[in-house]
């Protein structure tokens, strides 16, 4: 495996790929097993397999957790390495950045659910993935349902900009106990711990719910309230994959998210239904 760190490297690299497949997964670091599956569909379905961690300061807003956000440079690079990974791209933040720059701005669709309470966090989303495909131009690029507004933002942009890029859906992964992995699980306490596992239970209790025929979006979400009683939850929408608000399931074409505050730490999770 070969460590980049500036564009003149992955430039030079990409030159070198003519027709192989390019599989490209652009991760944060912090690795984990939910970013090994991604890595491990890429590796399975590419000749080439580019992995690039950067922690993209432009998605963050002020007083957010950039500056704490986990990070284990040393472990994401064993990782890579162990998963067969051809290339590593880890910029420097000024190597990705000018002062002032040309702008992505995200459709309206970005400022309701995550982009409500982190307004700007899309734009900076998709001027960091616009960035990474233009270095790599990969054939398929892999991002996890877990993200699941940021997925259907790429998927928009990928169309709009008539970029020739398959993008690869991932289903999530998780503890055996059911919590989502996210880097940002570290944050959590014991006792917050166990409490975070009622989000993956309430998504479980709405998918019973759908098993057995109840498509009514209003007792959906009282039901998943009820699992999640004591939880400061920041919200429960159901949508189709468009990001519209729907009050009846469809099924094939549904998205039950929520997020739950822990103090400061807010953790994802949805189900596709
Ligand atoms: P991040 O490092 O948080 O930017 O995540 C990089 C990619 O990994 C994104 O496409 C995420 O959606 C995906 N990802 C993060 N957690 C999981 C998970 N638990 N299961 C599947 N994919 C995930």
């Amino acid at each position: 495996m070969k460590i980049l760190k500036t564009i003149e490297e992955l430039k030079q690299i990409r030159k070198t790929i003519k027709k192989d497949k390019i599989g490209f997964v652009p991760t944060m670091g912090a690795l984990h097993d939910g970013h090994i599956s991604l890595i491990k569909r890429a590796r399975e379905e590419n000749k080439i397999v580019i992995v690039s961690i950067f922690l993209n300061p432009t998605q963050f807003l002020p007083g957010e957790d950039l500056d704490n956000y986990p990070k284990k440079d040393a472990a994401d690079i064993k990782i890579c390495e162990m998963c067969k990974v051809d290339y590593l791209f880890m910029p420097e933040s000024s190597t990705m950045y000018e002062k002032e720059e040309v702008l992505i701005k995200a459709p309206n669709k970005s400022y309701i659910l995550e982009g409500a309470s982190r307004p700007g966090h899309f734009d900076g989303v998709l001027q960091v993935v616009l960035k990474l495909f233009n270095l790599t131009r990969p054939t398929n690029a892999y991002f996890g349902k877990k993200d699941a507004q940021q997925l259907s933002l790429i998927q928009q942009m990928v169309r709009n900009l008539f970029l020739d890029i398959n993008i690869i859906p991932c289903d999530i992964v998780r503890e055996k106990d059911g919590l989502a992995l996210s880097s940002r699980n570290v944050y959590l306490n014991k006792e917050q711990r166990v409490q975070a596992l009622k989000i993956s239970k309430s998504l479980t209790k709405a998918g019973q719910l759908i098993g057995k025929k109840e498509f009514d979006v209003k007792t959906i979400k009282n039901a998943m309230k009820e699992v999640m009683c004591d939880l400061d939850i920041e919200y429960i929408e159901v949508v189709n994959k468009n990001f519209e608000p729907i009050n009846t399931v469809e099924l094939k074409n549904t998205i039950i998210l929520v997020v739950a505050r822990f103090n400061s730490t807010r953790l994802l999770d949805n189900l596709w239904v």
